[in-house]
């Protein structure tokens, strides 16, 4: 079954959610980045939360997402389109723990640190910034905790990824609820209990298998609306003409010693790691454009 993301809002408009799977698209990462289990849950949940809170900037925007901390694991950055795209990466990809409480230690690999948001305008222009300390590194609290306090939207997130004893994802999404500007704040009180009763955002995944079964589970007794239902995945925006642009930017002067050493440039995107080489005859032809 394909990613998906859906999104509702309640008849009454007190609450907008947004629900994904991403079971896919955290794997596929996981493969891209050889990430070991504890940073593999680190950055299918940054993934997800970009998705997540993606659903929230102008379509015009990109939203960015970097966790830094002082753990192991350093930090991760996703990024996400409202279109459904997504891509990251984690800082130390080998990064594993031991267990917490029988669980991937996701906070203790990240350590106390800071959230930065970013709202990126896709033709230039200023971008919105905001940093926030870490709450507990686990992702999901820390999103909701910049939503709250940042952009003053009371709201509730949970991101999870289940990890299989061989590594790969087995089962990874989240959710982000959002009481709307004048709601009755009882309504949301009910929302947020409900919330915190609910299953593991795996096991909503593992259980219910759709987005918008998802949210109809954490909204029960709240007739809603889904507005759409789309397709979400890894895809990075790297290509062979960025990387030509990139080493042209190096100057003549570096591309002609390449040259005369006689071997390709090498290049790696850092959020998808694919591997780009640049032959000499290559090289050659960018000097003469
Ligand atoms: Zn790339």
């Amino acid at each position: 079954m394909a990613d998906r993301l859906a999104r509702i809002l309640t008849d009454d408009g007190a609450v907008r959610g947004v629900a994904a799977v991403t079971t896919d698209l955290c794997d596929e990462a996981r493969v891209r980045h050889g990430t070991f289990p504890t940073a593999t849950a680190a950055l299918g949940r940054a993934l997800t939360a970009s998705l997540l809170l993606a659903t929230t900037v102008k379509r015009d925007e990109r939203l960015s997402m970097e966790f830094t901390g002082d753990g192991p694991l350093r930090g991760m950055l996703a990024e996400a389109t409202p279109e459904g795209t997504t891509r990251g990466f984690a800082y130390r990809p080998k990064t594993d723990v031991p267990l917490r409480g029988g669980k991937l230690d996701v906070g203790g690999a990240l350590g106390s640190g800071v959230l930065c948001v970013m709202r990126v305008p896709l033709a230039g222009g200023s971008i919105y910034r905001s940093v926030v300390p870490l709450v507990s590194g686990e992702i999901g609290i820390d999103v909701a905790s910049y939503l709250t306090t940042s952009e003053q939207t009371p709201s509730a997130v949970g991101v999870g990824v289940l990890v299989g004893s061989d590594g790969e994802v087995r089962a990874a999404g989240g959710y982000l609820l959002q009481g709307m500007p004048g709601a009755d704040p009882d309504v949301l009180a009910r929302v947020a209990a409900r919330v915190e009763r609910a299953p593991a955002p795996s096991d909503l995944v593992r259980t219910l298998l759709v987005p918008a079964a998802i949210l109809a589970e954490l909204l029960a007794g709240m007739p809603g609306r889904v507005l759409d239902e789309r397709d979400v995945r890894f895809q990075c925006r790297c290509s062979r003409r960025r990387v030509q642009a990139a080493i042209l930017a190096m100057g003549r002067g570096e591309i002609e010693a390449l040259i005369a050493e006689g071997r390709p440039a090498e290049a790696v995107c850092e959020f998808c790691s694919t591997t780009y080489v640049v032959t000499e005859g290559e090289l050659g032809a960018l000097l003469s454009t």
